[in-house]
Parts: structure tokens; sequence; C-alpha cells
């Protein structure tokens, strides 16, 4: 490709992938296929190796080929980034709006803003040409930490700007961690062995802390907008009005707010917030207070600590006391040995919780928790029960300090803890509760998906020695099986036809691709998306134990500069995966998948179309459909049709789904398009037989 049209190729891709992460992550509402995104990106990837000299810094690429950082850079906050005064109690609000009144010019009229507080870190983000480029961690508010590359790879921050926005402006909000994300996050360092966070505030804290961008893109990590910084928002009346600008802007902003002209009509929004407190995506440890009048702030100013127009109120942490009755310690897939509180149980911000994780024995040991202790119960990131220390006061002198078992307390195996791992692990091959697991795994939904293997069946197979390795699935005869008890708590149920459909889904399972016997396999630290970029480097699983890509990934790393090779995986990754098949059990894995004639292949890569009758045919879709409109604009896509926002003279078909004006489809003949349903259109795809379709409505009008 010429200089020129490279250049202004990578520009326009920039901009197309900035745009759908745009609408993907803030407005929740994409356009586009995912594998028309995923080619985008690829085109980027390589157009940008190829000339890196045009390569944009906020390129969404940052994702996969950021380089490390030594340090983080200093940044002075001008003005100073300050904090919040807080309260506790109601009447503090009161006085509050007291002082206000003592203060504000005679004559003044204010309303209330009330937000949620955002329990994450502090961020200014800087746009100069309306280009990102700059953020940076409030830090003690006067200078914070430069942390731009890693708050490029969050996809929901506007890298650009529109052109009714400022030249130049500096915005201010929080980045957080999402509370599933975080409770994934977790588990998944759980299974590694690896330190836990606390709650998704110190994991955001902590995600942004790393040096390496490639590694923060994969964390769940977003922002809420909710403050202007020291250039480019003077213009602004009102808060409020400010927020709606930021959002058309394309900042995210808080998805709940509400306004009042009186301090009390402001407690009431206060307390419904306090209700609705553990719905959001993010935690909130309380609610901010805000004078709406941007144009009454001057006069108010600000002590050294935070601005006098502004309040937190902070909601009484939830926690209960329980009593611990016991400590169970649960073996996982990998042999990590998970203790768990087992408590009386309790209720706690909606729930009644009889379990608590424990997460290692570290943990145990740094709080002192012994069994029978009377302890504190909370929810870390308002979602996983913790205990939040002891009442030593409370304890009796028969309760001994916890002793953490020093074998594998399913199998009596030995245990060990490894460098640099918090975890102890049982390191017995043959040691049924790993099998289990790893049973379990092996047919969950990402992986073979073997419905009729749950974690109950797993773990009667396992007892009653008709599975050592997960591989015997291949092996096992279904008719015996039907007779197997499967019964719980003495009553007995034969497993009957599920055995059946156990060996119907066991025989798909032959031919799934790469990627989910890959997953399948329960490699530490290869979840399903990982295993899918592995995957897509090898042609099939026999590739896998002597790859070259592999290698070459773990060799590229270790040199530097501009010949390195940029493939989405991981070194971890590489590492783990050569690993798993040098090792004993890995090589027998190998073997044990040869005598079975097992080697399963790449999943096809989806090509489009070249013959067939929507090849060049503009479509549009409109109305109620019953399936997502992604999922058809795909298929169309696939069959070589291209998908149009409105009717046009060059739009063949206008495929009406239900309550569609007539007007439209009127307008639409006049034009020389022809108006079909959604049971044509399944017929020109060639994709099911009219009559197969499933009729789920899906609300809406799509275009
Ligand atoms: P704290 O960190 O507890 O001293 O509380 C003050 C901090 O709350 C501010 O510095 C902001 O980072 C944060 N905060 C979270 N949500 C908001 C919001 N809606 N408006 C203003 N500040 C907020
Ligand atoms: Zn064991």
């Amino acid at each position: 490709m010429e200089k020129d049209a490279a250049k202004a190729r990578i520009a326009e891709l920039v901009e197309e992938i900035n745009r759908n992460d745009r609408l993907y992550y803030v407005e929740a509402r994409p356009v586009i296929a995912d594998a028309d995104y995923d080619r985008m990106y690829e085109e980027l990837i390589a157009l940008e190796k190829e000339f890196p000299e045009f390569k944009d810094p906020n390129s969404p690429t940052v994702r996969v080929s950021g380089a490390p950082l030594e340090g983080f850079a200093q940044v002075r906050h001008d003005p100073p980034m300050k904090s919040l005064d807080k309260c506790y109690e109601k009447g503090d609000l009161v006085q509050f709006d007291a002082f206000l009144r003592r203060e504000m010019p005679a004559g003044a009229a204010w309303r209330y803003v009330v937000e949620p507080k955002v329990d994450g870190v502090s961020m200014s983000l800087l746009y100069e040409s309306r280009r990102l480029v700059r953020a940076a961690t409030r830090g003690n508010g006067e200078v914070g930490d430069d942390v731009t590359q890693n708050v490029r790879t969050i996809r929901s921050i506007p890298k650009t700007l529109p052109e009714d926005a400022p030249e130049t402006v500096e915005v201010r909000g929080e980045v957080y961690m999402t509370r599933d994300g975080f409770v994934k996050l977790n588990e998944s360092l759980d299974e590694a062995g690896r330190q836990t966070f606390m709650n998704p505030r110190n994991a955001c804290a902590g995600s942004l802390k790393l040096l390496d961008p490639k590694i923060v893109a994969t964390r769940p990590l977003d922002m809420v907008v909710y403050n202007a910084g020291g250039v480019g928002c003077e213009g602004f009346a009102s808060h409020t009005e400010m927020i709606a600008a930021f959002r058309r802007w394309g900042f995210p902003v808080s998805p709940w707010s509400r306004t009042a002209t009186t301090i009390e009509d402001a407690i009431a929004a206060i307390d419904e917030l306090g209700e609705n407190r553990h719905g959001f995506r993010f935690e909130i440890d309380g609610a901010v207070l805000k004078v709406d009048e941007r144009s009454l702030y001057a006069g108010l100013g600000a002590t050294a600590h935070s601005p006098r127009w502004a309040r937190a109120y902070k909601y009484a942490p939830e926690r209960v006391e329980t009593v611990l009755r016991d400590i169970t310690v649960q073996v996982g897939r990998s042999g990590v040995l998970t203790p768990v509180a087992e408590l009386e149980p309790v209720e706690l911000a909606g729930s009644v919780i009889s379990r608590a994780t424990l997460h290692n024995a570290d943990q145990i040991a740094e709080q002192d928790i012994r069994i029978g202790d009377h302890v504190w119960l909370v929810k870390a990131g308002d979602v996983i029960p913790a205990i939040d220390g002891v009442l030593t006061e409370k304890r009796t002198p028969e309760i001994v300090k916890y002793v953490f078992p020093d074998v594998c307390p399913v199998c009596g195996g030995a245990v060990v803890r490894l460098e640099g791992e918090v975890a102890v692990r049982c390191v017995n091959p043959g040691c049924p509760a790993q099998l289990q697991r790893r049973l379990e795994h092996f047919a969950s939904r990402n992986a073979l998906d073997i419905k009729a293997l749950g974690g109950r069946v797993a773990d009667i197979l396992v007892d009653k020695g008709l599975i050592k390795d997960p591989l015997d699935l291949f092996a096992l005869d279904y008719d015996a099986l039907q007779s197997l008890d499967v019964g719980e708590n003495g009553a007995t149920r034969k497993f009957g036809k599920n055995a059946l459909n156990m060996r119907d889904a066991v025989r798909l399972a032959r031919g799934m691709p790469l990627d989910r016997w890959l997953f399948a396999v329960g490699i530490p630290n290869i979840g399903a998306t990982v295993a899918k970029d592995i995957a897509a480097e090898h042609e099939r699983f026999s590739d896998l134990p002597e790859s070259a890509v592999l290698e070459n990934v773990i060799q590229n790393d270790m040199k530097k500069g501009k010949d390195r090779k940029i493939l989405p995986i991981k070194v971890e990754a590489a590492k783990a995966v050569l690993a798993f098949f040098r090792s004993e059990y890995g090589a027998a894995f190998a073997s044990r998948m040869r005598e079975l004639g097992l080697d399963p292949k790449r999943a096809e890569k989806e090509t489009v179309k070249t013959e067939g009758p929507l090849v060049g045919a503009g479509c549009v879709l409109t109305g109620t459909l019953s399936r997502p409109r992604t999922e058809y604009a795909k298929m169309i896509e696939l069959a070589g049709g291209i998908i149009q926002s409105s009717v046009t003279s060059k739009t063949r078909y206008l495929i009406a789904g239900e309550n569609v004006g007539a007007a439209k489809t009127e307008k639409a003949k006049a034009l020389g398009t022809e108006v079909i349903d959604e049971k044509r259109l399944l017929e020109l795809l060639g994709a099911v037989e009219a009559a197969e379709v499933p009729r789920i409505p899906v609300q809406g009008t799509l275009f």
C-alpha cells in the first residue's frame, strides 16, 4: 500500500473502531457484527506494523501491543483535585443547607443534584485538539501519576471528541471496576493461586498501577465522568447542563441522578439511592449532594481539602455479626486448597448467607480467624460475602488457633506451597477432588458443552471409579450408565435417558473446534478467550505440544524492538500450554487423545459467500424480528449482502418484521425495493427450513 493511502486508512480504522467501542460500551447499541469489528481490528494491527510511523497514540491496538512502561511520570493538577467533605447523618445535611443559606448572596436560589458516589479511583482526562492526550490519577490532589497508556485501554472512554466539544477540555471523574468483573477477576486469581483483591476499588487501583497496558486491557474497567477540570467547561451555567454536554460528547456519565429544590427532597433522593445502592454495576459508598448552579460556586469557594458547594453522605456500612461454625477446605481443579467459612445463617444486604470464601491460609492467619468465633460479615464489592474481623472479646477459652491442613482433605496427599503463590496445592495427580472439578470444567458450556454432566454427576462418576480421566468419557458404556443411581439425600433416582443425552453430547464433542478443546483441558491461565487466540494460530490439537508458534511468542518477548511479531498471545499463556504438554499428565493426555483418534481442528474462518441470492444486495432490517438484529446483520453479510441503515434506490430487500408501518413499505416499493418477511429472508440465507423459525419477540424497532 502507498504511504498516503496507509496513513489515511489507519486514521479511518482508528476512528471507526473507537466509534464502535462507544456504541457498544457507552450507548449499549452495537451496529456492526463482531466479525466485522474483528476484521477492522486485525487490519489495523497489520497496517500499524507495516507503517509504525503512522501509529496513532490513541489507537485501540494499545490493548494488544502497548509496550510496558518503566514507571509513571508525574502530573501537576491545576486546579488541584479536591476531595469531598463527608457526613454520616441526615442532620448534617440539614446543617449544610443552613450553611449555604448563610453564605449565599441575598436572593440567590439554587437546586440540589444528588448523584451516586462511585467508589473507584479519581481521574483527570485532558483533551487537546479534541484528542485524549493525558490521563492522570488524583495522587495527593496536587500531583498525580500519568496513566494515559492504561486509561487508553478503557473502551468506554472517548479517544476523540466531536466537533461541538471545545478544542481543549479537561474533565474529571471516577474510573471503577465493574462488580461482576471484580468477582470474575478474583475467581481467576484464586484459581491461579494468586493474591485476590479486597474490593473493586482496590482491584481498580491495582490495575491502573500496572506498567503493562496489555494486562490492564483485560481488566473490566469503566468510568463515570462528573466534574469539570481546569479548562474548557467554563461556559456551563449548571452542573446538570454540563453533564448533558458530557453525555453528548460521548463520555460515560452516571446512570442515575436526581434534582431537588429543597433539602428535604434532596434527602428523599438520597434515601431512594440508598435503597437501590446495590443495583449498580459499580460499587457506591455514598451519595454526593451538589449545588446545581455553577455560577454560585466561586462565591462559596473551597477549603484546602474540598469545595464548599458539595457534600458526600456516607451510608452506614452493612455488616452483621454471626458465628463461624466451621472451616471446610475445598480442592479445585488445579489442586488449590480454598478454605470456606461455614456460618450461622444470617441476612445481609438482601440475602441469607451461610458461607463465605476465606481465599487462603494467609487470610485466616492474618485475621486470626478461629472456628467458634463471633465474626463480622460484610459483602466485598457489594456481592461477595467476606469476613471482616473477629469479635475477640466474645472468644471463649476453648476456641483455639486454626491450623491449616498440611495434607489434602480429600485424598490425604501431600500439599505444597509454590514460590510466589499464596495458595497451597494438592499435587497428587490422581486426587479425586481435582478430577471431579476438572471433569466438570471439561463438560462446561464454553468447553465441550456436555449438559447432562453437571457437578453432581461428575462427583458420582469419579467416586464410583467409572472415570479416572475426563477422556474416559469417550470410552464409557452409556447403556450401562442408564441404571446409575444419581439420587440425593438417600433417595434413589436412575440416570436413565440422561445417559443417552450425555452419549450424544460426547459424540458431538468429537467435532468441537480446537479452541474449545484447549479450554476444556483446563490448563491454569488458559481461559476461553486466551484459548481462542492460541487456537487461531494452530491447525490442530496435535500441533500444540511442539508448537513453534508458542516457542516464538516466548522468544520474541525477550527480544524488544521492531521485528517483534505481535500476536495476541501472552507469554504467560504460551508458557503454560507448553509446560502442560511437557508434564507427565499432559503428555499422557496427548497420547490418549491419539489413541482415541481425537485431533480437534481449528474452527473454520467464516468466509463471505461470493455466490447466492444475497451477493451484492443492499438490505435494510426493520420492525420487530425474532432474533437480535446484529445476528441477522452478520448472517446477511456472510451471505454477501450489504447492510444499509435506510432504504435508498440501491436497496434490494427491505426485511420487514412485525409492527412496520404501511408508509415505510410503500416508500420502499416506490424505490423498487422488494419487501420481504423474515421467513423469506431465511430462505434466501439458506440458513434454516422456514418452518423452524422460532418466534421469540424482540422489543422495539431496530432501524
Ligand atoms: P473520598 O475519596 O472518600 O475522600 O471522597 C471524595 C471523592 O469521591 C472525590 O475525590 C471523587 O473522586 C469521588 N467521587 C465519586 N463519585 C463522585 C461524584 N458523583 N461527584 C463527586 N465526587 C465523586
Ligand atoms: Zn488431593
